[in-house]
């Protein structure tokens, strides 16, 4: 399960934003190891330099001293399988009638293709099947009738499904968050300018202080000259549906995202985890490393409860192992958990072992953990989840899995345990997530786990009324 994008914007006084820019990226690189790009504007032109690989190996010294300019937006990209190509790294840049574009966005709209063939049909020319080009040419078509602001509002009427966008036009640099705030966005202050990113933990990489999330439906102009920001709410809307799943797993730890810390909130969970489903067990082990905060939670919930469980670090992560399905056999895929995770036998020898990990996807890893566990001598396994069962995909730009591939699609709880050969499991309830990040449920997005989606797409069932939008003649409004 991965993230599949990080963005950030920048617009500083009087200093290049090549740098301040590459450092947000390497903090936001969880976010997205495939691709990197920045592109700057000099007031004079647009600069761009985008390619896939890790931030590290992207740019250079001369690639950062040729991004001249003291705005700018960047990108760090996960795509999902099959379209692992250059023609979908970010920033999208195009230059046209009224000025240059630079898009950055996290998320995925689910109307994409109905855009796309109605500018297509107006003669706009696509170099890539990515819906961050239907964005840019939907901006850049709006733009050449409206002035920036009502431009946006009039793409935002348009794209129906998830977006966390910072916008480069020219040597302006906006962010936008769609109006469920379905993945987060944020506004920073520095010394000497304001930074516009995913997660608050880029800002603190560059000493500056977060001032508050962009809020659902806003867009944020940040001034040319560095020195504040406007902001617009274009879109109102009555529900949010932030996803829970920042929180649980993509985020960093250190970001506070929609007021909540991800540390705190996976402490949370973790605690919740033990007063819902708590079972005594001679040690309790986070499964690395989103697992971490949940097993200290747990541990603690359950010590002040009376009941002693060591917490302990069992398992030894390698860093240095990339992504298991570049793995070309089954069978290989299969061992690549011993490549990922090592037990420390002194500490699961003779045991019962309790694991925390934050979800069960195919459940192929939880089965190879359980088996490696009980090789090491644990005398029974028990697994709890810091999440609900997730039973549909993710439509909104996470790359998790289809329906067939995951293993609680179609399973009660006791066939995954005795798939897994667990001794025991169990998930967190939605109820239980809701209140750890101190939202309603109606506050958040929740589709993976209840097969209810807060946006209209086809096949899908909604948990609330969606509007979506109807693609037909592309005139502006006379009210918008
Ligand atoms: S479906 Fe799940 S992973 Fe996707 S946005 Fe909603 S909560 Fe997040």
């Amino acid at each position: 399960m991965h993230e599949k994008c990080g963005v950030v914007g920048i617009a500083l006084q009087d200093r290049d934003a090549a740098r301040p820019l590459y450092y947000s990226l390497y903090a936001l690189q969880h976010r997205g190891q495939e691709s990197a790009g920045i592109v700057t504007h000099d007031g004079f032109q647009q600069h761009s330099h985008v390619e896939m690989g890790l931030v590290g190996d992207v740019f250079d010294p001369d690639d950062l001293a040729s991004l001249n300019g003291s705005n700018g937006i960047g990108h760090v990209r996960y795509p999902t399988a099959g379209s692992v190509d250059s023609c979908c790294a970010q920033p999208f840049s195009v230059s046209f009638k009224s000025g240059s574009l630079g898009l950055s966005h996290n998320g995925n709209l689910v109307n994409a293709d109905e855009i796309r063939d109605e500018l297509a049909n107006l003669g706009h020319a696509f170099t890539s099947d990515g819906d961050t080009e239907v964005i840019a040419h939907d901006l850049a078509r709006n733009l050449l009738e409206a002035d920036l602001v009502r431009a946006v509002k009039r793409t935002m009427s348009r794209i129906h499904g998830s977006y966390a966008l910072t916008i480069s036009h020219d040597d302006t640099v906006m962010g936008v968050r769609d109006p469920e705030g379905n993945r987060p966005l944020c506004i920073g202050k520095l010394d000497d300018g304001y930074v516009l990113t995913s997660e608050s933990a880029a800002i603190d990489t560059l000493d500056g202080e977060l001032i508050r999330d962009v809020r659902p439906g806003e867009l944020v102009v940040l001034h040319d000259d560095g020195t504040g920001f406007d902001s617009y709410q274009l879109v109102e809307q009555e529900n949010t549906a932030h996803c829970f799943f920042e929180h649980v797993y993509f985020a960093r730890p250190d970001s506070t995202i929609d007021d909540n810390l991800v540390y705190e909130v996976r402490r949370e969970l973790g605690r919740k985890l033990w007063d819902e489903s708590g079972v005594d067990s001679d040690v309790v082990l986070p499964v690395p490393d989103s697992g971490r905060a949940f097993a200290s939670g747990y541990a603690e919930a359950a010590q002040e409860s009376g009941v002693d469980i060591e917490f302990a670090e069992g398992l030894m992560k390698n860093r240095y192992v990339g992504r298991t399905f570049i793995m070309p056999t089954q069978d290989e895929r299969e061992r690549a958990v011993r490549l990922k995770l090592n037990p420390i036998k002194s500490t699961i020898k003779g045991k019962t072992v309790t694991i925390i990990d934050d979800s069960i996807v195919r459940g192929t890893t939880s089965t190879q953990l359980i088996e490696l566990l009980k090789d090491a001598g644990a005398e029974e396994v028990h697994v709890r989840i810091g999440a609900p069962a997730i039973i549909s995909p993710c439509y909104m730009g996470i790359d998790m899995a289809t329906r067939d591939e995951l293993i609680a699609a179609d399973r009660s709880i006791e066939e995954i345990r005795d798939e897994i050969q667990a001794d025991s499991l169990s998930y967190l309830s939605v109820e239980a997530i809701a209140q750890s990040l101190d939202k309603g449920q109606d506050e958040l997005c929740l589709g993976c786990v209840t097969g209810e989606y807060p946006y209209d797409i086809e096949g899908e069932e909604t948990d609330r009324e969606v509007d979506r939008p109807v693609i037909g003649d592309q005139t502006m409004e006379a009210d918008d």
